[in-house]
């Protein structure tokens, strides 16, 4: 790939990162019992394929089946809360685009754990951001002494504003990761958005293959996904998966101990089961640990 933004001076940027870290460090030093979290948007996309196709290498043409034409360009705002002890907050905040700005009559698919904004673009505004910290970051149980870790995005940037929201007990701490260095250190780049998006492409290759009849890019199966991918993840025993994340990018220092990555579990050999339901395996929950058919955990949406 040929990258035509003109590079920042990768030295420049490992130093920034150095300092930042040193920075958290002290942040740290002098606040025992801190939280650490970080909140990263990532896109995600309406239809989202897997690579691996079933032409043999070497095949010249590759087709690849496609659901929806439209559908392959557009996307949602995802915007997860995690913590460097393996944390995840209880909601993720979601920014849909619609051609209005604004939902049909009939409403969209929703639950208590996705928080969904509406506007004419999935790209998140102040305004919206407005939302996300009202309602999500500082909407439920916030810690006395918090940290947060952010990207440069300019939004994220203006501090008086993100602690006009907070409650006023909170002790709030906040640091910007320098323009090019998210992929050095941001936590949630780290580790958790891969998986995500891992999980939405095997999803998406496994409808396929297995002709099952729906429509990943329909507007309440993204956000269903979204709503269960994002309980799938805040499991239990993925803690250490979303602490590693943090340790990957410096900010701390025990290594968390081997885990299983999400998308490795979820659909490993445990899915050669039948769902209670009789219908074939499809998914694991990682938290019952019953094997589920596509319906009765991704459509019904599982909980447990
Ligand atoms: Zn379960
Ligand atoms: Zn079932």
């Amino acid at each position: 790939m040929i990258n035509l933004k003109p590079s920042k001076d990768p030295q420049k940027i490992l130093d920034l990162v150095e300092k930042l870290r040193r920075d958290v460090e002290t942040i740290v030093a002098n606040n025992p019992g801190i939280e650490i979290w970080n909140c990263d948007q990532t896109g995600l996309v309406k239809e989202c394929h897997g690579m691996r196709t079933h032409s043999r290498t070497g095949s010249k043409k590759v087709k690849v089946k496609v659901q929806s034409k439209n559908a392959t360009s557009h996307s949602i705002t995802f915007l997860p809360i995690i913590g460097s002890d393996g944390f995840q907050h209880d909601k993720v905040f979601i920014q849909l685009g619609e051609p209005n700005g604004r939902l049909p009559q009939k409403g969209c698919y929703s639950d208590n754990t996705i928080h969904v904004s509406v506007a004419k673009s999935h790209i998140m505004s102040r305004a919206t951001a407005e939302h996300f910290f009202q309602n999500v970051l500082f909407g439920g149980k916030v810690p006395a002494t918090l940290l947060l870790i952010l990207d440069s995005w300019p939004i994220f940037r203006d501090h008086a504003f993100i602690k006009s929201f907070a409650p006023p007990s909170t002790d709030l701490h906040i640091i910007n990761i320098p323009p090019g260095g998210t992929s050095i250190c941001q936590p949630a780049d780290l580790s958790y958005n891969h998986q995500l998006k891992g999980i939405q492409k095997r999803l998406t290759s496994l409808v396929m293959f297995r002709d099952i009849r729906y429509r990943v890019s329909e507007r309440d199966n993204l956000l269903k996904f979204a709503s269960q991918a994002h309980w799938v993840i805040g499991s239990p025993r993925f803690k250490s998966f979303i602490a590693y994340g943090f340790y990957k990018g410096g900010f701390i220092h025990s290594k968390p101990p081997p885990f299983d990555g999400p998308k490795q579990f979820i659909f490993g050999a445990g899915i050669s089961k039948p769902c209670s339901c009789s219908q074939e395996g499809f998914t694991v929950c990682p938290r019952c640990e019953e094997s589920f058919c596509f319906e009765c955990f991704w459509d019904k949406c599982h909980r447990c």
